[in-house]
Order: C-alpha cells, then sequence, then structure tokens
C-alpha cells in the first residue's frame, strides 16, 4: 500500500517484548527528555512576578480617548463596529444637548459603547477605522475573570479619566504605529 506521508505508520499486532512490558527503557526516555529540558534556558515567565515588555505596538485592552478639553472623541459614527470581524462592539448614539458642549466634542456621541471582550481578537480593526481619533488599543492586558457577563467591557470601563494622572498615554503606540516598529 503506498503511503499519504513519510511520517505515518503501519499499525501492526507485534507482541511487546519483556523489555517493553517492564516500561523501564520508555520511563528512562521520557526522563532524559525532562533531565535535558531541565537545564535549558527557560523560554516561560513567571506571570505575574514577572512581566514580559511588550512591543510599541502591542494590542491590548482598548481605551475610548478623550480631547485636550476632557471631552469624549467618540461620535458614535458606528465605523468601529462595522470594521469589528468579530462583531464585539454595540454603540448607541445619542444628539448632543446644549450645555453638554464640556462632554462630548462632536454633535453626536456614543450614549452607550460596548465591547464583549469574549468576542475581541485584539486585531485593531476598530482603531484603524475610527475617524475621530476616539479608540486606541492599548499596553494593558485584558484582566481574567470567572463571570461571562465580566468581559462586556462597558463605556464607563473604556474611556479614560479626564484628570490629567487618569488620562492613558499612547504616544508610544501612536509612535509605533507611524514608525512601523515591533
Ligand atoms: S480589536 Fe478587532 S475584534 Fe477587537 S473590538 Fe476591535 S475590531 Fe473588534
Ligand atoms: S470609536 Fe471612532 S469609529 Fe467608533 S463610533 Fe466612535 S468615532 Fe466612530
Amino acid at each position: 500500500m503506498e503511503l499519504l506521508t513519510n511520517r505515518s505508520k503501519l499499525v501492526t499486532n507485534k507482541q511487546m517484548t519483556f523489555a517493553e512490558k517492564l516500561y523501564i527503557p520508555a520511563i528512562l526516555g521520557g526522563l532524559r527528555i525532562t533531565i535535558r529540558h531541565f537545564f535549558k534556558k527557560k523560554v516561560t515567565v513567571c506571570y505575574p512576578e514577572e512581566k514580559r515588555e511588550h512591543s510599541k505596538i502591542f494590542r491590548g485592552r482598548h481605551v475610548l480617548k478623550r480631547d485636550d478639553l476632557g471631552r469624549e472623541n467618540c461620535t458614535a459614527c458606528g465605523l468601529c463596529a462595522i470594521a469589528c470581524p468579530a462583531e464585539a462592539i454595540t454603540i448607541v448614539a445619542e444628539e448632543r444637548k446644549k450645555g453638554e458642549e464640556h462632554l462630548y466634542r462632536e454633535e453626536k456621541y456614543a450614549a452607550e459603547y460596548n465591547i464583549n471582550m469574549l468576542r475581541c481578537i485584539f486585531c485593531g480593526l476598530c482603531e484603524e477605522a475610527c475617524p475621530k481619533d476616539a479608540i486606541y488599543l492599548t499596553d494593558r492586558i485584558s484582566l481574567s475573570n470567572y463571570e461571562r457577563n465580566q468581559f462586556l467591557y462597558t463605556k464607563e470601563m473604556l474611556v479614560e479619566g479626564s484628570e490629567g494622572n487618569e488620562r492613558i498615554n499612547i504616544d508610544a503606540r501612536r509612535t509605533g504605529i507611524r514608525d512601523g516598529a515591533m
């Protein structure tokens, strides 16, 4: 019979030898591999005690940005939701009312903005689609949780604070995108 690949093995009903029945050669073979790896340089990182440095263009947890005056940049145009291949983003738009100019930069804003982080594949297409500099992926990792509903990130969880120390700095990511740095 012609084999499909050179890695396939024919299965036989061959009786095991006495040595094979003892399993000692197989156990010693396994131990040899374990010991060999024991002295090799570790590729794993003991997170969270040790943290690996992320690249400038690491795509982590999203942030909804504000402008220099602290107003939300997002105009609820929905382009990010359309661009999202995982259909993870849902938005409810509202018209800005008189007296809310200090809250929202545009005449329309996102009253609700949700990202289902269980669907998100961190592709960054929402960021690329946004014409208003409103959404960015950051170097913050998305936290693990035990409840599925905890992965529905609401606008309150996504939008950055308006105070100076609450702002999420995305300069490195912006520069990384521009330079194509890794
Ligand atoms: S990073 Fe990709 S998958 Fe995640 S919300 Fe943005 S477009 Fe959707
Ligand atoms: S984040 Fe950007 S693309 Fe998405 S709705 Fe807001 S302005 Fe539009």
